[in-house]
């Protein structure tokens, strides 16, 4: 049989190489290091984690701590190889990265199905079954021969992504739904401010702190000239916001039957109306002072942030276009995306594309249906999320509660809720896979 092709070592690629390893075919895993470095990478690792040492909360009524829990239940490898080389981090999964990185290149280098090659691809393969893990830094010349493929407007290498907050946790007694002037049906939650509202945000946004560029990104800082900062909109004068992003005109707040002196404005995210994002909020602030700052803004003061607003370099697909949840490419079932090249955000993320991606592989080869993973569960909620999502907005997420469908009935309790979230994933999945005969792992309580 041909092998089966991952391009890319990472998170991604290293799962999805492994996965169709286990499904007993032979793989030929692509990896550009050391001859070609990426500019975020240190070593010629499978699977290095590229900043941080952390794959996020690991109790399982938390996003990243539910997707680990989904992960360990489907054999994942990148989870195995975490859960044994942990560090203590509190309520993280944190893990020694040298230990980490290491396990994974020995595991996929003496795998007997696994050829490791160490080198670019800078052309997809014209047949045969592929998965593409190249990642958020994906090499210049293979990020152009899939622009020939995807279309020049399908790729972007930039995300200029504003914060999203969880709709539950916006104040509607001050927030209210209604378009400006009225025109068509209310779409946007509007956040009235008063002027010395709109004077102590101005003033606390003007003087938070900034993420420090990657040397890398320095050179791109002038693509942002066309998609300002927030805070760089702010500095530039005290009303350039409210002739902004801010602008009030064609408003009128319903509790004061006036125009406010400002309003920010959020926009619904997702069909069920659980998530909004913050318009024009693009921005490069530290992420804690984002919640800072932005709760400032009247209504947001108790806002849940799911995603934080961002502007990095990332090589993403504009995934509601070109793929489908079972991480396939539309117009070509045999070439499929994984990790944060489709437009999911994150190491625990990147890790389970790599397993759907590999495992629907492997399924391809051997003539089975392709898997697609059910909503309810946060791994499923997120390839549905990247493959319907609007497509002309479309900005790379992270796992969080607020893409998954709502529960069927309301839970006030935020702890309650993620709780009711998580054992509806993790009976839903059960259930999905006794209906498939997949083996599962036995679930394993949170003290893992
Ligand atoms: P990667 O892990 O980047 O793997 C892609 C691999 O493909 C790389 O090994 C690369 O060398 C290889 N490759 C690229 N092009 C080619 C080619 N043409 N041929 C062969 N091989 C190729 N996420 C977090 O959760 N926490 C963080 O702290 C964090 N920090 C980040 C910091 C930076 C600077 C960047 C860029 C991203 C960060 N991310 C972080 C996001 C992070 O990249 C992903 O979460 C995760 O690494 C994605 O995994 P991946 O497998 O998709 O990509």
């Amino acid at each position: 049989m041909e092998p089966i092709v991952v391009i890319g070592g990472g998170l991604a690629g290293t799962e999805a190489a492994w996965q169709i390893a286990r499904a007993g075919l032979p793989v030929i895993l692509y990896e550009m290091r050391p001859h070609v470095p990426s500019p975020a990478h240190h070593t010629a690792e499978l699977g290095e984690l590229v900043c941080s040492n952390s794959f996020g909360a690991k109790a399982s009524d938390r996003a990243t701590g539910l997707l680990h829990h989904e992960l360990r239940a489907l054999g994942s490898l990148i989870i195995a190889t975490a859960d044994r080389h942990r560090v203590p981090a509190g309520g993280a999964l944190a893990v020694d990265r040298a230990e980490f990185s290491r396990e994974l290149t020995r595991c996929l280098e003496t795998h007997p199905l696994v050829e490791l090659r160490r080198s670019e691809v800078s052309r997809l393969p014209e047949s045969g079954i592929t998965v593409l893990a190249t990642g958020p830094l994906t090499s210049p010349s293979l990020s152009a021969d899939l622009q020939r493929l995807t279309g020049l407007e399908y790729l972007s290498f930039f995300d200029a992504a504003s914060p999203i907050v969880v709709g539950e946790s916006i104040n509607r007694e001050i927030a209210f739904l209604a378009s400006r002037y009225d025109r068509g049906e209310a779409a946007y939650l509007n956040c009235p401010f008063t002027a010395d509202e709109y004077q102590r945000f101005w003033q606390a946004l003007c003087q938070a702190e900034q993420a420090p560029l990657k040397d890398f990104e320095r050179d791109s800082a002038q693509f942002f000239e066309a998609c300002l900062p927030v805070e760089e909109l702010a500095r530039r004068g005290v009303d350039t916001l409210r002739f902004g992003p801010l602008k009030p005109v064609g408003l009128q707040d319903p509790r004061t039957g006036s125009r406010p002196y400002a309003v920010a404005q959020l926009r619904q995210e997702d069909r069920h109306g659980q998530l909004w994002n913050l318009v024009g909020f693009q921005t490069n602030l530290r992420w804690g002072e984002q919640q800072r700052v932005f709760r400032l803004i009247p209504g947001l003061e108790q806002a849940e942030f799911v995603r934080m607003g961002v502007m990095h370099r990332n090589t993403f697909l504009n995934a509601p276009k070109l793929l489908s949840a079972s991480l396939q490419f539309r117009d070509r079932p045999t070439l499929l995306g994984a990790g944060q090249l489709t437009g999911t955000e994150g190491y625990t993320a990147a890790a389970v594309g790599g397993w759907l991606a590999g495992t629907n592989a492997a399924r391809i080869a051997q003539g089975l249906p392709p898997l697609v993973l059910p909503p309810t569960t946060m791994a499923g909620a997120l390839f549905h999320y990247i493959s319907t999502a609007d497509s002309k907005t479309f900005q790379p997420m992270p796992p969080n509660f607020g893409i998954l469908p709502p529960l069927a009935e309301k839970v006030r309790s935020k702890a309650l809720r993620y709780a009711a979230y998580r054992d509806r994933a993790l009976n839903d999945l059960s259930t999905w896979a006794a209906a498939l005969s997949l083996p599962l792992q036995p679930l394993v309580p949170d003290e893992c």
